[in-house]
């Protein structure tokens, strides 16, 4: 049979590549990468590595941007067709229609968009660091693309002015306030934790709120044995690979993003040998949208 992860590991040392893989991805592929983590972590990993290849094990958006922060390297997406449906809900045409009568409001872009929404954007966040940016901006007139609930959240937690985009992550978007009701009362003794791309009523219910990462490390860190995690369900890997002693409960089991899970071993194994696909990104884009993440990485590491 053939050994994918004994030809992967010989292919990444011949062409001096990293595997970088997002925390949803199947578990397999988060074994095998140099670096697994949430969108802000992964994005610094491509910033600062010293490799000539990135292969990246994520979604469209995620590929992109480490092009945006590393335009020297070669950037592989394994899956051509790995999109993010929610970042597709944000269209340059009606963002700069939005602009057009909206010429006093801020743009701020979830990293899950495309490149050129960050290009007209005036700063980027991701779910880790969105509390942080955002209160830089607390008393802008803004615009919140493309997560309606995420934007929901932050609206709501520092009383903003801030228009909100009609987009969602159909994942988190499924969860439902019975559901989560008939889970707490089931597991009565379970710590709720909800990531913010889920409905502000469902978020308000949670004992912890914070990205994918935050979530992990607050399962590290806490006293409590079991937890109800209201995220995609591929960081469950994660949490029970660093506390094996504790029980982590997926809300439902079929809540989790097809687009993520798309990209097998051998998908990972094509893309090194055919250095396929190679995500690439016009200069006129590629410099305002490096402008948008660079102001985010500004502003965390000033508050870090
Ligand atoms: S989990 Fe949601 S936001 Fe993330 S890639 Fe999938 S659809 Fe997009």
């Amino acid at each position: 049979m053939f050994d994918y992860i004994k030809e992967i590991a010989k292919l990444k040392k011949e062409k001096n590549a990293v595997i970088l893989a997002h925390f949803y991805q199947r578990p397999e592929i988060q074994d095998i990468a140099d670096y697994t983590g949430d969108s802000l972590y992964l994005s610094k990993v491509a910033r600062d590595i010293d490799a000539e290849m990135i292969v990246f094990c994520g979604v469209h958006f995620m590929a992109e941007t480490a092009k945006i922060l590393s335009p020297d390297k070669l950037v592989i997406l394994p899956r051509e067709d790995a999109g993010c449906p929610m970042a597709d809900m944000a269209t340059a045409t009606k963002l700069k229609e939005y602009k057009k009568n909206n010429s006093d409001t801020k743009i701020v872009s979830y990293v899950n968009t495309t490149a050129e929404i960050k290009a007209l954007s005036d700063v980027c966040v991701t779910s880790s660091n969105a509390e942080t940016v955002i209160k830089e901006f607390k008393d802008e007139k803004l615009m919140y693309v493309p997560d309606q609930n995420l934007g929901s959240y932050l609206k709501d937690k520092f009383d903003l002015r801030m228009d909100l985009w009609p987009g969602f992550c159909y994942v988190h978007n499924r969860f439902n306030l019975e559901d989560i009701e008939a889970m707490k009362h089931k597991y009565p003794k379970a710590k709720f934790l909800a990531h913010p791309e889920m409905k502000l009523e469902i978020v308000k219910q949670a004992d912890y709120v914070g990205s994918t990462k935050a979530l992990l490390e607050y399962t590290k860190q806490s006293d409590d044995k079991q937890f109800l995690v209201g995220t995609e369900v591929g960081i469950i890997h994660q949490m029970r690979l660093a506390s094996p002693d504790k029980e982590f409960i997926e809300i439902n089991q079929d809540f989790y993003c097809r687009n993520m899970k798309k990209t097998r071993l051998e998908d990972l194994y094509n893309a090194l040998l055919n250095e396929e696909t190679k995500i690439t990104i016009p200069d006129e884009i590629l410099e305002p949208a490096r402008k948008s993440l660079d102001i985010m990485f500004e502003i965390t590491e000033k508050n870090a």
